[in-house]
């Protein structure tokens, strides 16, 4: 699989979420996210600003929570392009290209 078809494979996973409302997946992501310790945590991970480093830091935090899907909806509704950090399991370069793909699913690209 080619990057391209990696990023439209997940926009595509994220249909299913059209139509939650933000509201409702925000409180999923902030009940149930396997890295709200990270926010109020002193064990805070060093972000490097490297995406190699950073993506297997973000696949270490995000592996097996149980809202990926939903934390990823609600960045791509929230932040979009603006996006920073680690969310969802992607790094910000990732999560811009996916938010293209996202996009075009959901507005034919309009925004
Ligand atoms: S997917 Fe990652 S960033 Fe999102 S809530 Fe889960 S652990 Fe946190």
């Amino acid at each position: 699989m080619n990057e391209e078809e990696f990023y439209e494979e997940v926009a595509a996973r994220l249909d299913h979420l059209e139509g939650v409302p933000t509201g409702a997946l925000f409180d999923l992501v902030t009940d149930r996210g396997a890295c709200m310790w990270v926010a109020v945590g002193a064990d805070e991970p060093d972000w490097t600003g490297d995406d190699a480093t950073d993506r297997e830091l973000a696949a270490r935090i995000c592996a097996g929570c149980p809202v990926r899907d939903e934390c990823l909806e609600l960045e791509f509704r929230t932040a979009g392009f603006a996006t920073l950090g680690v969310w969802g399991a992607l790094a910000e370069d990732d999560r811009r290209a996916a938010y293209l793909a996202w996009l075009l699913r959901r507005e034919g690209g309009q925004r």
